[in-house]
């Protein structure tokens, strides 16, 4: 299969964890992915590129910080310049800080707003002209159970989040009658990093095992006793870039092993 060939595909934070595995999921796909984030480009690229090289497909990377505009400006200026401009846009880099409201440090609440929601507004005001102009788009917002529902020691999160999904709906209203479609995934609990250190975290304070802290992260909000994987989240998202689902508008759509059920 290899429907996106020709298509590009720009993934926020695609050098870890989820947004890596959309980034290899859409490049099976024969997308050429432009890659972002922090730490060590050079595998995720090398392992994006394998994904795709059947297919044709060019990987790029750009280390734009997603919570400074000037640079997220630069990374779509790149994007245009080398791939001819974002036909799939994965809004997903995300950081997370548990404290309770009164215990929050300012400035962390102002990089969480940042990062997980403001940047894809700048993304997304970017990256739509040129959609329009090709009468095709998808625009991704990777936000999580947190979009739907809350829990305590999140306030930034979940504001953030819930954010995400309103975002979400009004971009999908302003573009109903285009090829684009606008979505957001609201995945439940994936063992990732930003994940792991929340499972370390507990152990420690709970003075167990990390394994079950593993189990007791589980037990407490996702039902099927099981991490959704990125690589099924993934395939999501290619569902959403087909054909099949280019009536899905401005939707949530939640794989949380029943989380959100309850
Ligand atoms: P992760 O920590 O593995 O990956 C986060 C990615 O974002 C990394 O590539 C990191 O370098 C990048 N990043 C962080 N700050 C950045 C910045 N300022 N500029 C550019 N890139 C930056 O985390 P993950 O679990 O894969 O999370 C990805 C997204 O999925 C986040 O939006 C997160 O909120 C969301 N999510 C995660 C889970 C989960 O259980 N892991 C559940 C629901 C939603």
């Amino acid at each position: 299969m290899s429907f996106l060939k020709g298509k590009t595909a720009l993934v926020t934070g695609s050098t870890s964890g989820i947004g890596l595995g959309v980034a290899l999921t859409l490049a099976r796909q024969g997308a050429s992915v432009v890659l972002n984030g922090f730490g060590d480009a050079e595998g995720p690229k090398s392992e994006v590129a394998a994904a795709g090289r059947a297919h044709g497909a060019k990987v790029g990377y750009h280390g734009a910080d997603m919570s400074k505009p000037a640079e997220i400006e630069a990374m779509m200026a790149y994007a245009a310049a080398e791939f001819g401009g974002v036909d799939v846009l994965v809004n997903n880099a995300g950081i997370q800080h548990v404290a309770n409201v009164e215990d929050f440090p300012a400035a962390k609440w102002d990089a969480i707003i940042a990062i997980n929601l403001s940047s894809a507004f700048h993304t997304t005001r970017l990256a739509i002209p040129s959609m329009r102009a090709k009468g095709w788009g998808r625009i991704i917002n990777i936000a999580s159970t947190h979009g739907l529902v809350a829990s305590a020691g999140k306030s930034a999160y979940v504001a953030a989040k819930h954010g995400i999904v309103g975002f979400t709906k009004a971009v999908a209203l302003e573009t109903a009658t285009t090829g684009i479609t606008v979505n957001a995934i609201c995945p439940g609990w994936v063992l990732t990093p930003l994940v792991q250190k929340q499972i370390d975290d507990r152990a420690t304070r709970d003075g167990i095992p990390v394994a079950q802290a593993e189990k007791d992260l589980l037990g407490e909000k996702q039902p099927s006793l099981q991490f959704t994987t990125p690589e099924q989240l993934g395939e999501l998202a290619v569902f959403l870039c087909s054909d099949a689902a280019k009536n899905v508008k401005g939707q949530a759509w939640a794989m949380d092993g029943g989380w959100t059920a309850q």
